[in-house]
């Protein structure tokens, strides 16, 4: 069962980065851990330990975005939202092609946690990051950059926290330009539980999201059985095969459209299958994909949510693995738990695997290099039971028996090259930037690199 969960924490708001490096000073001084936020959004505990700093840097001041259109890399400060870059790079004609839907989000906590859009040729927006600045362990302000220093930008691509206070990030970005947006609904067994009707969809679009909304199919009948049922449980005869999904689909324009920006016209789409489907489609800027508002569907309680990466193999029938169980958890627990909010929400995407990300989980993929990015309420078992499955960084998974162990697992030699990349470069050989779960995660591998017990 989950639980409530908080902590008593000294709560600092720096507005400048000496502020930030007295600040470190000072933990070190007292023995007290700093765990840095951005706009705490992830749902793991990733946050500040009772007693120990929580730094927001929403105060910090400074320059907030700058752009190098020549190199095309552009950089955000730790207080600024994800949406507000985007804006500033959209307003300059670029951006990063994927991001998650999270709008209040920073870029730092986006690419700290592997967070990830539905771009399929990418991995986590975390693939993009050129340069870090950031306030280390002991109070220095650092520089790294990808052609100076490689390794440390591949571990700090996800760094959840640990590699130091990062004050300003710089990613990639590219031109700006105009994608075709198209939504049709489709019956879950007449696309999910169809490999080839899938492949087609992941191989041949440039970004795709599958949207699931539990008991969305029902009949009336159906509908009345469960809200007579004292548990709002569905009858025998509903199953969730019969739901529909909602398909967003994204591809770049190919210069022969005839339709204005942001004008919705009817269309046809054809699955691999030669079924056919009603859809809407229109024309946006690739930054306008970015944000979908399915995630702020109403009645949506994503904090219930847990995300899981899992592999995908060339003729997908590894996701047909993960697909069919995540299905027979959702019928079998909403018929025998009921349907207890207004909404069960589940999302589907597939990305790609980059090298050089020590910490991204898409590293679970095999050699086919693409892996399934799937969420659901009830997904627990879903990703457990998958092989290799590993929960998104931000997502809960605390609660679940053992979940610790089987992140090691897959993990394995990836934390140890975190670890050791972090401590050649004295990013923080106090670990003061650590808290108690990412000890009991990261614990062997540091003492491995000869951090005393004691020290942790
Ligand atoms: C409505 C909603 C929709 C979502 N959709 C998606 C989705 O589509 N795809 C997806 O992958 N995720 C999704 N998420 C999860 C979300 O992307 C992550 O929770 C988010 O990226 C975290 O950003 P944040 O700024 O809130 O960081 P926080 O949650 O505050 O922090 C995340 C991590 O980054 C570290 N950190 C933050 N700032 C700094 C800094 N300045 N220096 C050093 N370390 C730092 C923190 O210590 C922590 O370990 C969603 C979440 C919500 C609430």
């Amino acid at each position: 069962m989950a639980e409530r969960q908080s902590a008593d924490v000294f709560w600092a708001k720096p507005k400048t980065v000496e502020q930030i490096i007295k600040l470190v000073k000072v933990a070190n001084e007292f023995g007290l851990n700093i765990r840095p936020v951005g706009h705490k959004h992830s749902w793991s505990p990733l946050y500040a330990d009772n007693g120990d700093i929580g730094l927001d840097l929403t105060l910090l001041v400074g320059s907030r975005f700058t752009l190098d259109k020549e190199r095309m890399l552009a950089s955000s400060l730790g207080s600024a939202l994800l949406s507000e870059f985007i804006n500033f790079t959209r307003e300059n004609g670029v951006t990063i092609p994927s991001a998650p839907s999270v709008p209040d989000a920073t870029l730092q906590g986006v690419i700290g946690t592997a967070a990830q859009g539905g771009f399929i040729k990418d991995g986590p927006t975390a693939i993009y990051v050129n340069a870090i600045d950031l306030v280390d362990g002991q109070g220095n302000v650092r520089h790294f950059n990808e052609d100076d220093d490689k390794d440390v930008i591949a571990a700090c691509k996800v760094h959840l926290g640990m590699s130091g206070i990062i004050y300003n990030t710089t990613v990639k970005v590219v031109p700006d330009t105009t994608f075709k947006f198209t939504k049709f609904n489709v019956r879950v067994q007449d696309l999910m539980f169809n490999p080839e009707n899938i492949k087609d969809l992941v191989m041949n679009n440039d970004g795709l999201y599958l949207l699931y909304n539990a008991f969305n199919g029902a009949t009336d009948e159906e509908v009345n059985a469960r809200d007579g049922d004292e548990l709002h449980r569905p009858p025998d005869s509903w199953t969730p095969l019969n739901d529909l999904l909602q398909v967003w689909i994204y591809n770049q324009e190919n210069g022969t459209t005839i339709h204005d920006i942001g004008e919705e016209f009817p269309e046809t789409w054809t699955l691999n299958d030669n079924t056919e489907y009603e859809a809407t489609s229109d024309y946006r800027t690739l930054s306008e994909t970015i944000f979908f508002p399915a995630a702020f569907l109403d009645s949506v309680h994503l904090r219930r949510n847990t995300g899981w990466i899992g592999t995908e193999s060339e003729d997908f029938s590894d996701s047909q693995r993960t697909i069919k169980n995540f299905f027979q958890v959702i019928e079998e627990s909403l018929k025998k738990y009921g349907m207890t909010y207004e909404s069960y929400y589940g999302l589907f995407k597939w990305i790609t695997h980059q090298d050089d990300c020590v910490l991204c989980h898409t590293k679970v993929a095999g050699s086919f290099k693409t892996v399934i990015d799937y969420e659901w309420v009830l997904s627990t078992a879903t990703g457990l039971l998958s092989d290799n499955a590993v929960p998104q960084w931000a997502k809960i998974y605390d609660s679940i028996p053992g979940i610790y162990n089987h992140i090691r697992n897959v993990y394995g030699s990836s934390f140890r090259e975190f670890i050791t990349i972090r401590n050649k470069k004295s990013l923080d050989p106090s670990n003061i930037f650590m808290n108690s779960m990412l000890k009991t995660l990261f614990q062997d591998f540091l003492e491995e690199e000869g951090a005393a017990k004691s020290e942790l």
